[in-house]
């Protein structure tokens, strides 16, 4: 009875108290949601958010042992599946297995992406790369987005994420053939949402500013031969354009719950621009 939890309350630390109000929410309960780079980065904190808000997550991602260690560490509530976004027979597999394992797919969110590493001028663009980087950013999007559509459209309701990125918004901030990449999502998305607003399927996008996660401390690598990864994680973060903060995976898996519940039940078609401000700043000193 309430006498019982009361005990149990005050027998608990004011920090676990803390974690406890700080972590736990039903936003998504019941819902079962697919995220693609879910092994590590903005993926593995998304879908450690989703499921502390109630919902049951499948981890897809090319990384299988990091991929396992992901979902044994997730808990319960996750389960991994190996899937490269750029064949179309492991998204169909992997959209199968979540609708096989619980019945239905609520989300998905089409989050896996790579970086470009390939000489920074169009007049050396490299296609074979390009083609790479596109197969992954933008076709994975686009064949997400379909296999999620099979199973939504009979459901008559689900909500589709996809990760771009303020490259995509601005163009130019990163080797252009990312941004390229990243800006046609955005294009896919709006074209998508069009389609899918009748079935009641919402697809959105969100556009981080940059995190010093693994794939970008990579991809500044090639800009800044021989600084080590803490060094570029400092830059990111010295450069953090909201005071006192920095862009951390977290602020995107808040975006992504968001996007992703009924409290944007209404909201489709929608870039959501997440970067302190970075996009209105006119003078960058980055
Ligand atoms: P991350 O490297 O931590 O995670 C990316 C994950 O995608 C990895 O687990 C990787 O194994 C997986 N992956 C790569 N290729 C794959 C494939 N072919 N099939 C399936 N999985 C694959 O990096 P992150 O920052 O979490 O990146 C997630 C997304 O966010 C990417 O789309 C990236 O472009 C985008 N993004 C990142 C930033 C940033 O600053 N970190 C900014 C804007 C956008």
């Amino acid at each position: 009875g309430l006498r019982s939890i009361c005990i149990s309350r005050a027998s608990l630390s004011k920090s676990s108290i803390r974690n406890f109000s700080a972590h736990i929410g039903s936003k998504l309960e019941g819902k079962i949601a697919l995220i693609t780079g879910a092994a590590s980065g903005i993926g593995k904190e998304t879908a450690k958010k989703f499921i502390n808000n109630g919902a049951k997550v499948v981890i897809a991602d090319i990384q299988t042992q990091l991929g396992q260690e992901t979902a044994t560490e997730l808990g319960a509530h996750a389960c991994f599946i190996s899937c490269d976004v750029s064949k179309e027979s492991d998204i169909a597999h992997a959209v199968d297995y979540a609708v096989s394992k619980y019945g239905q797919l609520d989300i998905m969110f089409n989050n896996a992406g790579i970086a470009c590493h390939t000489p920074p001028t169009i007049v050396d663009l490299d296609l074979a790369a390009f083609d790479r980087v596109m197969a992954i950013n933008v076709r994975g999007v686009v064949v997400g987005i379909k296999h999620a559509s099979r199973v939504m459209i009979p459901q008559g309701r689900g909500s589709i994420l996809c990760t771009s990125s303020i490259t995509g918004v601005l163009g130019g901030l990163a080797q252009h053939t990312y941004s390229i990449s990243k800006s046609t999502v955005i294009g896919v998305m709006k074209s998508a949402a069009a389609e899918l607003c009748r079935y009641g399927i919402r697809i959105n996008c969100i556009s981080p500013f940059a995190i010093p996660t693994q794939f970008v401390i990579d991809e500044m690598k090639e800009y800044f031969p021989g600084v080590e990864d803490q060094g570029l994680a400092k830059m990111i973060h010295d450069n953090g354009v909201l005071a006192g903060a920095i862009c951390e995976p977290q602020d995107i898996a808040n975006a992504a719950l968001y996007l992703s519940s009924d409290d944007a039940k209404y909201v489709s078609g929608h870039n959501l621009v997440v970067d302190g401000g970075f996009t209105s700043i006119k003078n960058l000193n980055f």
